[in-house]
């Protein structure tokens, strides 16, 4: 298996490199956010509560994303691998995934990080609200609060992988091409 995390603040890029990286190593995408979406579309009790946090820009309880990730490994066993986007966003998270990979006999093999200024961010994210329809993405004061989330609590989560000698750093302004090149350069090494 070859099981990858993909790092950033919001806008960095993040699904729009997993999109790439899966199609071409034959990944699994798993997407906090995008499981958050899919639970909030469906109506679900866990959804309703998540959207409440999510439309002010805080992160959701660790425990609500663990419980998610963790079913999508047991429901992907046979998979090639995984990409983990938007996951781990705490210290916590990171423990839980490295205890939950264990139970699978697996680890992460590295962490990709994009590096992406805080002015570009919130372009991006409010030309991406324009027509993701996210509200999170349309309004500054909670796109201000998501890159504040991410400042005091997941920035953090690099140094938990560069501890275990893991992170790999990216240039996250430019190409799409250019910057995916970049990183496929991190994962062939
Ligand atoms: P994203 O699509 O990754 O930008 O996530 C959108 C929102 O979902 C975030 O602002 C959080 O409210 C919530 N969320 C997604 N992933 C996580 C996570 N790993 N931990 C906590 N909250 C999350």
């Amino acid at each position: 298996m070859l099981n990858l995390v993909l790092f950033g603040p919001p806008g960095a890029g993040k699904g729009t490199q997993s999109a790439k990286l899966i199609e071409k190593y034959g990944l699994v995408h798993l997407s906090t956010g995008d499981l958050l979406r899919s639970e909030i579309a469906a109506g679900t009790a866990l959804g309703l509560e998540a959207k409440k946090l999510m439309d002010q820009g805080m992160l959701v309880p660790d425990a609500v994303v663990i419980g998610m990730i963790d079913s999508k490994l047991n429901a992907n066993k046979n998979a090639g691998g995984f990409i983990f986007d938007g996951f781990p966003r705490t210290i916590a998270q990171a423990e839980a995934l490295d205890q939950l990979l264990a139970g699978h006999n697996e680890g992460i093999h590295c962490m990709l990080s994009l590096r992406v200024t805080e002015e570009e961010l919130t372009r991006r994210l409010l030309l991406r609200g324009k027509d993701s329809g996210r509200a999170d993405d349309q309004d500054e004061a909670v796109i201000r609060k998501r890159i504040q989330e991410y400042e005091n609590k997941t920035a953090q989560v690099a140094g938990y992988y560069a501890a275990q000698g893991k992170l790999r750093e990216i240039e996250g302004i430019g190409e799409i091409e250019v910057i995916f090149n970049a990183l496929c350069s991190e994962i062939d090494a």
